[in-house]
């Protein structure tokens, strides 16, 4: 079907930060598949594991244990403090469905089956499913679909009086991204997340995060609400947690996961072995001492390179924000991000749109400060490229 505006190339191989064409064309990977290929291409120790699994039981359903999925689960709750419980998928859209499922349910349960809505945020992206076209609320993604999902009322990012006017005695919860990925890489201030919380505690909401696209590490902690010393719920993450394997998480305290009890909720391919034992081998490489550390070091190095590439190019480059490994460049009226997407990738180098004209930078979590350099180098091009007469300078 028609549904994506694919680039006419195609990748016959990769290795950490690096992909190649058929035609030998060597590219590096600044966008991760969208912000999931977090460990790279090809990293050894996940194709192990994928390989080695897969010779043994590659799916066997919910009807059985499943130990990768305990093990997986079990150390994600570890390492996670606020959550007691894990229910596995496969996509982000997903993710959020059983993240709202559970805090409807956990209303409902407890007497409330009134308390159903959750308040998003204007330039959110929750996924594709019908019920989170609703809650991303973007009239672009509703178009045609039929009556929107009831339950989700929208309010402007990082407005706290407009949240506060938005609670009534229907709000179940609060849902948010704590960088907004897809609406142009903007992260909530950490004052802002810190109000949600108090404020769903104030009103007995549950803080639901969707931390699918800046989770497992991408923002140089786990996940990124732990910069702002806050705590959820419940959360989704997806994306970076299977390295390129499709596998996606809720995550919940015990007093929200117990409500979904055997029978309520369910997939057929969820948490099977093979996802898990992809998670498992992530998780190897992401909990491994020193390696956030090391991701947050080469973000700092990006983030100070973007910010020259900035100063050197206001004509092409109006700012640069995001968190961590999940940066975008905000382009001034004078340049397209669909523009720059496509002259970087002349130059060799591979980004992602972003909403808000935002060019959204998002290497695998493994990448060096010399590979950094490199895209620098390559950006430095790029900008060139698209001011022509800076281009004549340069060359003079
Ligand atoms: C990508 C994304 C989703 C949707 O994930 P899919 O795997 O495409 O369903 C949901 N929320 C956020 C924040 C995302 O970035």
């Amino acid at each position: 079907m028609p549904n994506y505006n694919r680039a006419d190339l195609a990748f016959e191989r990769g290795e950490g930060a690096w992909l190649w064409d058929g035609q030998g064309r060597r590219y590096l990977d600044f966008g991760s598949g969208i912000a999931t290929s977090s460990l790279g291409h090809a990293h050894p120790h996940l194709v192990a594991a994928i390989a080695e699994q897969a010779g043994r039981v590659m799916h066997s359903s919910n009807l059985y244990r499943i130990p990768q999925a305990e093990r997986l689960a079990a150390r994600l709750v570890e390492a996670t403090p606020f959550a007691d419980s894990v229910y596995f998928s496969n996509s982000g859209a997903e993710a959020n469905e059983a993240m709202v499922k559970a805090v409807r349910k956990y209303h409902a349960d407890a007497g409330h089956p009134e308390r159903f809505r959750t308040i998003c945020f204007e330039g959110a992206f929750h996924g594709r499913t019908l019920a989170m076209i609703s809650a991303t609320g973007n009239k672009k993604y509703l178009e045609g679909f039929g009556p929107p999902v009831d339950g989700f009322d929208h309010v402007p990012f990082g407005n706290m009086n407009a949240v506060r006017q938005a609670i009534t005695k229907e709000t179940a919860a609060i849902m948010i991204e704590p960088v907004q990925g897809e609406g142009g890489v903007r992260p909530a201030d950490l004052r802002f997340l810190q109000e949600l919380r108090a404020t769903c505690d104030e009103f007995g909401l549950l803080l639901a995060l969707d931390e699918v696209q800046t989770g497992m590490g991408r923002s140089g902690k786990l996940w990124a609400h732990q910069w702002a010393g806050i705590e959820p719920d419940i959360m989704s993450s997806a994306k970076g947690i299977g390295g390129g394997f499709p596998l996606a998480a809720t995550l919940a305290r015990e007093k929200v996961a117990v409500h979904l009890k055997p029978g309520t909720h369910g997939s057929t391919y969820g948490g099977g072995p093979l996802a898990c034992a992809a998670g498992n081998a992530v998780l190897d490489v992401i909990l491994a001492p020193g390696f956030l550390d090391n991701v947050d070091r080469v973000a700092r190095h990006l983030w100070r390179g973007l910010l020259d590439l900035a100063a050197r190019h206001p004509k092409v480059v109006a700012g640069v924000q995001g968190a961590g490994l999940l940066l975008g460049l905000r382009l001034t009226d004078a340049v397209s991000n669909g523009e720059m997407q496509g002259a970087a990738l002349s130059e060799g180098l591979l980004t992602v749109a972003a909403g808000m004209n935002v060019l959204r930078v998002a290497p695998p979590l493994v990448v060096t400060e010399a590979e950094v350099d490199e895209a620098l180098r390559l950006l430095d091009r790029t900008c060139l490229r698209l001011t022509p007469s800076e281009a004549k300078a340069a060359a003079k």
